[in-house]
């Protein structure tokens, strides 16, 4: 069995449905289990016309045009998501009686959008010869536990998925799962989190030991740096789970690791793949990676990054001070991502400012502090980085022939993350530097 999971936009609008179905009917040999977002914008779209029930304004219709337009570009009827559509009212209802959205009747609200996205992509793929039937997760066993808003898969439910998809595939059915979405023990519905459809066919991929998870999308897999910097990158053909970990801060291009590991931990592939170009065969991530690999092997980038710096002579030999000054960023909620540490000073960066005043007039007690502004983090991922000083001294060396001069480094707590700050403002030009020098000779 192979899970295929789309995301919004390629159950987003009618030339794109029917380029999935066209996927998917190219994969019948494969035994697919189809999982889908909610098409493009609707999640969104939902959880405004929760904020509006709460003022007393039950509004659904912009939500049901979006859908009603979809299906009919497909000669559908609207009345195949009627119930939907009314459970969906209840609950804006509920909203509106009580003047409040709680986690719980958010979660209801967002729901909806998977939930009209399996039926809706189901009855298209049927009228295209294939034999789908749509399921709500919940209802194949993904039970979570009550942390609305961010709901965590519960133990059982792998037992439970697999009997529930394997019911319908034995059948010779290929279902349309939801993705984002759960239900408690006692049948309260629940979501895993904004951009939760991607964790959804990791456990339903892990629950029933798919031989590979596909996750379509739009870009051609996990690129080598942003095509619209470095036009000369690349798509990675195999990438390790630690190197797509540390990719994946960088943005919603690669997976969240959390989202993939459900997979990983049980040896199961997880394929990025281009809806644009099916028969590439984009990013493979597995656990162990591609063992061959030597030099770099990906750059990442950041723009719009501050730099912190706190100097005090009393760090001298001072034990606890580095504690001090975090939890001086944890109390005003403030994100510390690279750090880097002198005998008489630290540095580190923080890519938003909610907090930072107070936290900096805080930190002021301690010592001397600076802000600095308009930095890019640029992030170099190569292998072997503690065995092998070249990729270090080419990064250095490119650096300095463009005379971009970097700041807080920070290598070392991964072996294959090389971090470092450059002016905001030469960001893009160390990138394409960076790209052009590494990746067009072996390093
Ligand atoms: N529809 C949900 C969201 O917009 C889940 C997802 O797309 O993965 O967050
Ligand atoms: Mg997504």
């Amino acid at each position: 069995m192979r899970v295929m999971k789309f995301g919004g936009t390629s159950v987003g609008d009618p030339t794109r449905i029917a380029n999935l179905c066209d996927i998917v009917s190219h994969s019948l040999q494969r035994r697919p289990v189809v999982v889908v977002s909610a098409a493009s914008k609707v999640t969104d779209m939902l959880l405004t016309a929760a904020r509006h029930a709460k003022d007393g304004r039950v509004d659904p219709s912009p939500i049901e045009s979006r859908v009603t337009a979809l299906l009919s570009a497909f000669d559908l009827d609207p009345s195949l998501v009627h119930r939907e559509f009314v459970g969906l009212r209840e609950s804006l209802e509920a909203i509106a009686a009580r003047a409040e959205a709680t986690p719980e009747l958010l979660d209801a609200v967002a729901s909806y959008g998977e939930r009209i996205s399996v039926r809706s992509t189901a009855a298209i793929l049927r009228k295209r010869g294939v034999d789908a039937v749509h399921a709500d997760a919940f209802d194949l066993g993904m039970l979570t536990d009550a942390n609305f808003g961010g709901a965590e898969p519960l133990l059982e439910s792998a037992d439970l998925l697999r009997a529930g998809v394997a019911a319908l595939v034995e059948q010779g059915k290929v279902p349309v799962v939801t993705g984002f979405i759960g239900r408690t023990l006692d049948g309260r519905v629940t979501t895993l989190g904004r951009g939760g459809s991607d964790y959804s066919a990791a456990i339903l991929g892990a629950a029933i030991h798919a031989d590979e998870i596909e996750i379509w999308t739009d870009v051609p897999g996990v690129m080598s740096a942003d095509p619209r910097v470095a036009p000369d990158a690349r798509t990675i053909p195999v990438l390790s789970f630690h190197e797509a970990a540390e990719l994946a801060y960088f943005g919603a291009k690669v997976l969240h690791p959390k989202t993939i590991h459900p997979a990983v931990k049980r040896g199961i592939p997880v394929r990025v793949k281009n809806t644009f170009e099916p028969d590439h065969p984009g990013t493979v991530i597995t656990a162990e990676g591609d063992r061959d690999a030597r030099g770099v092997r990906a750059l990442a980038h950041k723009r719009g990054i501050r730099s912190v710096n706190v100097v005090s002579t009393r760090m001298l030999l001072a034990h606890g001070f580095l504690a001090k000054i975090f939890e001086v960023f944890a109390r005003h909620r403030v994100v510390v991502d690279l750090v880097s540490t002198s005998e008489v000073s630290v540095s580190c960066t923080v890519d938003k400012d909610d907090g930072l005043d107070g936290a900096v007039r805080e930190l002021r007690t301690y010592g001397d502090v600076t802000v600095t502004n308009d930095l890019a983090l640029v992030c170099v991922i190569a292998a072997g980085l503690l065995e092998d000083p070249k990729p270090c001294a080419r990064v250095f060396a490119v650096l300095a022939e463009e005379n971009i001069p970097a700041q807080l480094l920070s290598m070392g707590a991964s072996a294959i993350n090389l971090s470092l700050l450059v002016p905001d403002a030469h960001a893009e030009r160390a990138v394409k530097a960076l790209h052009r020098a590494l990746f067009s000779e072996p390093s």
